[in-house]
């Protein structure tokens, strides 16, 4: 069996709309999927329609961004009833803020003669293939200054206006770690924390988040990401057996591009590891 518990469409920042994405993940022979956009549920009404017609066993996804003692960790839930008021009002206050977010740092660009950035920025979202109705990041202000003039390339535009520090380097609102356990939680569902790996901490950082993660009520980790080094898992492996964690895998796909985030391509989850779809919430 093929799980694949991570993925992204179109109502994040993933190339490939609902309906198209099943649709690949199933010729690749996925029979386990889950569609986990950024803090959003618009494309699982579509994701879950379509994978029960092409047979496939199918769990409520999403992707939250969440802040943990200054540094930003993703959190993904699953098997949540994607209707909760709660979490749809708090997945609501986000998007508002990053509406928020978008139009600050076209301000700040307007401030240094680069009029015009939030249509700009919006335009290249669309010709981008992404959804008009959310709101466009820093990539997109990218792609619109390039196409400007402003800049030569997207490194450019980073290095000198969007990048760590910079201008537009604006940053965003997210709950707490902890407030993003519990929505997800309130919600019926599992919280998992993603890609620990990615984080960059140290291990005794790692631990830290770990340990405040599962005292919030965090069930599981992401043991695979994608076709991550084998080393990385094993050791992602042993902190689930020490934690009593479940072991989660997705491809985390965006797009077809990546050949290392295709999607049901995965390194093995180690064969001590308890899967997440061993829990009552896979099979509801
Ligand atoms: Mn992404
Ligand atoms: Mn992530
Ligand atoms: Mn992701």
């Amino acid at each position: 069996m093929i799980a694949d518990l991570h993925m992204h469409s179109t109502a994040s920042d993933g190339l490939l709309d609902p309906l198209e994405l099943m649709t690949e993940a199933a010729s690749a022979g996925v029979s386990l999927v889950a569609l986990t956009d950024h803090d959003c549920l618009d494309g699982l009404p579509a994701a879950a329609q379509a994978a029960s017609e092409l047979g496939m066993h199918w769990v409520s996804g999403v992707e939250l961004s969440a802040q943990w003692q200054g540094h930003t960790l993703h959190v993904l839930g699953y098997g949540f009833d994607p209707q909760a008021p709660a979490l749809m009002d708090s997945i609501e206050a986000v998007k508002h803020g990053r509406w928020q977010r978008a139009e600050q740092i076209a301000r700040k660009l307007d401030g240094k003669r680069m009029p015009g950035g939030l249509e700009g920025a919006m335009a290249a979202q669309i010709a981008a293939g992404g959804d008009p109705n959310s709101p466009p990041a820093r990539p997109h202000f990218a792609d619109w200054m390039v196409q400007a003039g402003f800049v030569r390339d997207r490194a450019e535009a980073f290095r000198k206006w969007l990048g760590a520090g910079k201008l537009g380097d604006i940053k965003q609102h997210w709950p707490e770690l902890a407030e993003a356990v519990a929505q997800i939680r309130g919600a019926g569902g599992m919280a998992v924390m993603a890609h620990p790996w990615h984080y960059g901490f140290t291990r005794s950082r790692l631990r830290r988040a770990l340990k405040d993660f599962a005292q919030a009520g965090g069930r599981g980790i992401e043991v695979v990401n994608g076709q991550q080094a084998v080393e990385q898992v094993a050791y992602l492996g042993k902190l689930s057996e020490e934690f009593g964690f479940l072991a989660s895998c997705g491809s985390d796909f965006h797009t077809p591009e990546s050949p290392w985030t295709a999607l049901g391509r995965m390194t093995a989850l180690p064969p001590q590891c308890t899967p997440v779809w061993d829990d009552p919430v896979f099979s509801r």
